[in-house]
């Protein structure tokens, strides 16, 4: 989110709407939320709308912000990959599944 974004009216009006009379955090439900933080992100076309603002702490808002930028360049990195034909992380660890091997009942256990 640019500083351009913070100042458009619509999401000024909406920030102060949803924090007023200090909400709990709508994530973790503890702390006092202090900011609004955008269910759907602007860049992946969500808006400022009331619908789309939830009242959050700075820590929860933080923490989804950097999940969410680890997740785009996570979606980056397997499109390139896919691009080159490289096996993804995933179907890696899909083929190393530590009970396939063990966990099976033998007449030896007895
Ligand atoms: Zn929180």
């Amino acid at each position: 989110m640019t500083r351009r974004d913070y100042q458009d009216p619509t999401y000024k009006r909406n920030r102060a709407s949803i924090l007023a009379g200090s909400p709990d955090c709508h994530w973790c439900g503890k702390a006092k939320a202090t900011q609004a933080d955008h269910l759907i992100e602007l860049d992946r076309g969500g808006d400022h709308s009331l619908e789309n603002l939830v009242p959050s702490c700075g820590p929860c808002n933080a923490a989804r912000g950097s999940r969410y930028v680890n997740h785009k360049a996570t979606q980056r990195i397997a499109a390139r990959n896919h691009a080159i034909g490289a096996t993804t992380v995933n179907g890696l660890l899909d083929r190393q599944n530590p009970h396939t091997d063990h966990d099976i009942p033998t007449l030896f256990d007895q």
